[in-house]
């Protein structure tokens, strides 16, 4: 293992140290440190976790750690290209190849990775398999060996996943050219089909599988009833919430006429749908990157290429066509683990124009019904229906869609803050499960309940139902509900259902303990009521100040992230923002203790940062700390930024040279206020400045005045005193040249 030379070598680095040094985090999240441990062991992997798990780290760590190189095969360019970006800015040797380069270019990089200066390769699958590209693996392999061939969005080799990739089949292959290097397969997947698959296709040798919940416990989940004002309420949403949103609707008008309506209205918006130029689509997802705008429309032709990790809100204007997509499309938010929310609005009638849209699934060489892909769809679109009229937890609800069971009680969802009444109904459970068991577990839910109320239909004599004890025991309620009885025993795992489109009731052990009364039965009962307008934001409080604070961050974040060309998460992540301006660092070791700021990104930003909240401070007037230490960097940094030594250094020099504070700033690429900052270090360092050329005379010396009458500690003291015609830039300048004349 090489030790880097930034990390503290008195004692065996941790992997906790590397996490840190690399990263900028404290701690693992669940899974990835069992998965790194299992990757450095050099051992097959599949991981299955949610969006927004971690992933990457469990690949990206290992890399940096193992000799040689890792390949990481991932499906778009987009996607590849952000990673490379976030990697590098963290200053991690990490490059991608691709057919977005020029030859030049790939020579280049080709040379880099066989020097042994690169950790990560990044490369899209049919790159892989050109001939030239397998005659350069080879040539790697000897010079700096292959540590890991990883797998990202693995989901893509089955075509029983949404996004199936055919050159993703050829990956087996790679199992036949280097038999001696481990593989790893990443997804989010949550089908178990999908899931065999990966194994199969990929042919893991007895690999370590992490199977994580595939609960998001940050986002918060709610339906609402489209009413005629759907748009106000939208419009009005969005306006009251900080941070970017996608808007998922079912035609590609729909979100033109939406994009055109929120334009109107003042709301940074643009589109996305297929039928968009492939520039037009990159551009403006790129744009949503950087966050120039808030919110995207799109159709789910906007998916799996977006990687950002701090979208807020998710809304469905429209049915999504099954849970899995509403579960995959809603999980696009919150991928930081910051609260985000998921609004689905449904109204019955939507309803039929999804069932027309099936309707219209047909051979397109015969003109023929495609009965099968149908009716799968139609008992999909059932599922869905389902989940937006369900009464229980919303969570155990889609968990149990992936067959995990959730107690629900989430108390993150609409149905858990506002709980329907529940009545107990076991008894008719019994009935109900008994009932299917008298059918053999050989009909669907309709059959079951026409038996249960004494249907005297013809269906029910011919198969002889009506002679089962079961027969007319269930006449006390009406079909709705035992419908919603069904689809509450679904829901709560005490029944199964096929999925093959004929949708078939069958038992299972849960089933039986209901029908043995170990298990009692609780219904949700009240209709759906809709308090759409109650204020449902569930972001964490954060006081009045720290949200000031943070809004400053996030502008500083923005403009820093501009000058570089990169996407605002690249600088740093909300919740890391959200530290900062809660705990309010002000030294360089302060900072460095927040979560999210690695070494790298200390050098880099930590003085930006720190004036920017030191700026804040005085003007609240906080305490801040009069000497900022000047950082040490950890290992020599050969970059264009500059530590906050240097940074005031620079400041003075321009000072000396006669440049006024705006040519500074405007030089710089720094905002006045923070030049003004360096000046008030500069001077409370002891530097010579001229204050005269910055404050004029007779102010300076009624601002001594005041601090002689108020005293120096609070900024807005003195200000009250000095009236509104004295600016808080002022105030501190003169302020520091009285604290040095003290000393
Ligand atoms: P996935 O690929 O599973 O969807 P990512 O790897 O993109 O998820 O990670 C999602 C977010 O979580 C990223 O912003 C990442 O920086 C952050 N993250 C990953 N691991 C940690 C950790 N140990 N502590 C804090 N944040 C983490
Ligand atoms: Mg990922
Ligand atoms: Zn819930």
């Amino acid at each position: 293992m090489t030790v880097e030379p930034g990390i503290a070598t008195t004692q065996t680095p941790t992997l906790e140290t590397y996490l840190k040094h690399y990263f900028g985090y404290d701690t693992f999240r669940p899974g990835q440190r069992d998965i790194i441990d299992a990757a450095l062991a050099g051992q097959d992997l599949l991981v299955i976790m949610p969006t927004g798990g971690g992933k990457s780290l469990c690949f990206q760590l290992p890399a940096l750690l193992r000799p040689g190189v890792t390949i990481v095969v991932s499906p778009l360019i987009a996607l590849m290209q952000d990673q490379v970006t976030a990697l590098q800015v963290n200053q991690i040797p990490s490059t991608y190849l691709n057919s977005s380069l020029g030859i030049a270019e790939t020579r280049d990089r080709e040379a880099q990775l066989l020097r042994g200066d690169i950790k990560l390769l990044y490369v899209a699958p049919e790159r892989l398999f050109n001939p030239s590209f397998l005659g350069f693996l080879v040539q790697l392999q000897s010079r700096v060996g292959i540590s890991c061939f990883t797998v990202d969005e693995a989901h893509c080799v089955s075509e029983w996943g949404h996004d199936f990739r055919p050159e993703y089949r050829r990956l087996a292959e790679l199992r036949d050219r280097y038999p001696n290097v481990p593989v790893m397969g990443l997804t989010a997947t949550a089908t178990d089909r999908v899931r065999q698959d990966i194994l199969h296709q990929l042919r893991l040798r007895d690999p370590f599988v992490h199977l994580a919940s595939f609960n998001r416990p940050n986002l918060y989940y709610e339906v609402r009833p489209k009413h005629r004002n759907l748009y106000d309420e939208i419009l009005q949403y969005i306006r009251k919430t900080e941070g970017s949103g996608i808007i998922y609707c079912a035609s590609r008008r729909q979100v033109d006429e939406l994009t055109a309506k929120l334009q109107r209205d003042g709301v940074s918006t643009l589109p996305y749908h297929a039928g968009l130029n492939d520039r037009l689509r990159s551009e403006n997802q790129t744009r949503f990157l950087r966050d120039d705008v808030q919110v995207m429309v799109a159709t789910v032709a906007f998916g799996m290429g977006i990687n950002k990790p701090d979208v807020r809100f998710v809304i469905h204007h429209d049915l999504p066509r099954n849970i899995e997509s509403y579960y995959q499309e809603g999980g696009r938010a919150g991928r930081d683990g910051e609260p985000a929310v998921c609004i689905l609005y449904f109204a019955p009638k939507d309803i039929r124009t999804i069932d027309w849209m099936i309707d219209q699934k047909v051979n397109p060489a015969t003109g023929e019904p495609l009965e099968q892909e149908q009716r799968i769809a139609r008992q999909q679109l059932r599922q869905v229906i389902d989940y937006a009229e369900g009464t229980v937890c919303r969570r155990t609800i889609q968990l149990s869609y992936f067959g995990e069971q959730f107690p629900g009680n989430c108390n993150n969802c609409d149905n858990c803050r506002n709980p329907k009444p529940v009545e107990d109904w076991t008894v008719d459970a019994q009935k109900f499960l008994s009932c299917i068991a008298r059918c053999q577990e050989r009909f669907g839910m309709n059959h079951i309940i026409d038996v249960l109320r004494g249907s005297k239909g013809q269906r029910i004599t011919q198969k002889g139902h009506d002679k089962l004890s079961t027969y007319g025991i269930g006449k006390d309620r009406t079909a709705d509900q035992w419908r919603l009885l069904g689809r509450t025993l679904l829901q709560q795992g005490l029944l199964d259902e096929t999925t093959d489109g004929y949708p078939v009731l069958k038992l299972n052990a849960r089933s039986w303990e209901v029908m043995r009364k170990q298990q009692s039965v609780c219904v949700a009962v009240s209709p759906q009521t809709a308090d759409s307008d109650s204020d449902r934001r569930s972001q964490t409080a954060v006081s009045v100040d720290a949200e000031a604070l943070f809004q400053r961050l996030r502008a500083l974040r923005k403009k820093l992230a501009d000058e570089r060309a990169i996407a605002p998460y690249m600088v740093f992540a909300d919740s890391t923002l959200k530290s900062m301006a809660q705990q309010q660092p002000q030294t360089l070791a302060e900072f460095a203790a927040i979560s999210g700021v690695g070494s790298r990104k200390l050098l880099q930003y930590g003085d930006k940062f720190l004036s920017e909240i030191h700026g804040f401070r005085s003007e609240q007037g906080l305490p801040v700390a009069l000497e900022p230490e000047v950082p040490s960097p950890p290992s020599a940094p050969e970059s264009d930024d500059f530590t906050l030594a240097e940074t005031l250094s620079t400041t003075l020099a321009l000072l000396q040279q006669g440049c006024s504070v705006a040519e500074i700033a405007k030089r710089r690429h720094l905002k006045s206020t923070t030049i003004l900052s360096h000046i008030v270090e500069l001077i409370e360092q002891g530097h010579p400045i001229e204050l005269d050329a910055l404050v004029a005379a007779d102010r300076q010396e009624k601002i001594r005045a005041a601090i002689a009458q108020v005293g120096a500690i609070s900024l807005t003291l003195i200000r009250n005193h000095l009236g509104e015609e004295y600016s808080y830039d002022e105030i501190k300048l003169v302020r520091a040249d009285w604290h040095r004349s003290q000393e």
